[in-house]
């Protein structure tokens, strides 16, 4: 009967979410093992000035190899940190990690950092970047800290203060996934921003996406009234970057240049493929 079916069905709903939280409960502590052993790591995406074709940085991607699931995506483990109470002691031992890989580069090069929305509240955020900083001796003047929506639309009064604080200590601040809430233009309006990061979702194929074309056409000439930078998330294909290249939007990321590496793989880059700080020419651009 259809009871029944319902009643089936329920108690197969039931025993799933079950499962759920056990396995949730259980990764919860690996993780906790895991911020302490280094097992989550701070990967690098390159950032790319897009008309020179000029490294200027790397976004800071967090990557967690766990040893029997594999690979779980920040999105997942971030939520956990959240949720559980240790996203200060994930996000303080990512940057101090990060810093500390950073110092080896050309002095040229910058670094953007996420904070998610519970970091962001954290009383101790600015405090605690400030002692990182401190400790490791990143000059803050190369440091992005990157920012959603959802972090600052609760509270604008209290977001701008940090925002503030941070900005004081040479640092920049970035609207990460630009247009995709519902607070972007007031978010804009209200705080203290130096960048916004169109969302990928706009980006990637936009030569096959008018409305995108249009939606990312408006966000440029915004961003230059405001004269804000703007970085192109998700560039994954040459019609994607020439589209943003005609737009002129200045900075670029996306599986065209890289994917997020690790940090071994930045020194081979930065000699390799990258090796072109001055800005000459990418190698394999050829001459003309
Ligand atoms: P996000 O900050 O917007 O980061 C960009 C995401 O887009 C990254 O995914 C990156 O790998 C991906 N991406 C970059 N270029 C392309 C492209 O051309 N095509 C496609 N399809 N994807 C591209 P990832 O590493 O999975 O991170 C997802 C989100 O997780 C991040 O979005 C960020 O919100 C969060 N996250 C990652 N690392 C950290 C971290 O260390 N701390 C915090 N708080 N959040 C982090
Ligand atoms: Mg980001
Ligand atoms: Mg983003
Ligand atoms: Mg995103």
């Amino acid at each position: 009967t259809a009871k029944n079916i319902g009643r089936a069905r329920f108690a197969w709903y039931d025993a799933d979410l079950d499962r759920d939280a056990t396995e949730r409960a259980q990764i919860e502590t690996d993780l906790r093992e895991a911020i302490v052993t280094g097992q989550v790591q701070p990967w690098f995406q390159p950032i790319v000035e897009i008309n020179a074709q000029r490294l200027t940085g790397f976004e800071v991607l967090a990557r967690w190899t766990h040893p029997e699931r594999g690979a779980i995506a920040p999105e997942v483990f971030i939520e956990i940190a959240e949720d559980s109470g240790q996203i200060s002691a994930l996000s303080n031992s990512l940057l101090r990690r990060a810093c500390l890989a950073a110092r080896d580069w050309d002095a040229s090069l910058s670094m953007s950092f996420n904070i998610s929305p519970r970091q962001f509240h954290h009383p101790a955020l600015v405090s605690d970047i400030k002692l990182i900083i401190d400790e490791t001796g990143f000059d803050p003047t190369r440091l992005t800290i990157e920012v959603t929506e959802r972090s600052v639309i609760r509270d604008f009064e209290t977001a701008r203060e940090k925002l503030n604080a941070l900005k004081a200590m040479g640092i920049s601040v970035a609207l990460d996934d630009f247009g995709t809430g519902y607070s972007s233009l007031a978010s804009l309006r209200q705080l203290p921003f130096d960048r916004i990061k169109i969302d990928r979702g706009f980006i990637t194929n936009i030569e096959q996406q008018p409305q995108n074309q249009k939606i990312v056409s408006g966000i440029m000439s915004l961003a230059r009234g405001l004269e804000l930078d703007v970085t192109a998330e998700g560039i994954e294909s040459r019609e994607d970057l020439d589209f943003v290249k005609q737009l002129d939007c200045a900075l670029g990321q996306g599986f065209l240049f890289d994917k997020a590496v690790s940090p071994d793989e930045v020194a081979w880059l930065l000699q390799t493929k990258w090796s072109n700080l001055r800005g000459s020419r990418t190698p394999g651009d050829g001459e003309t």
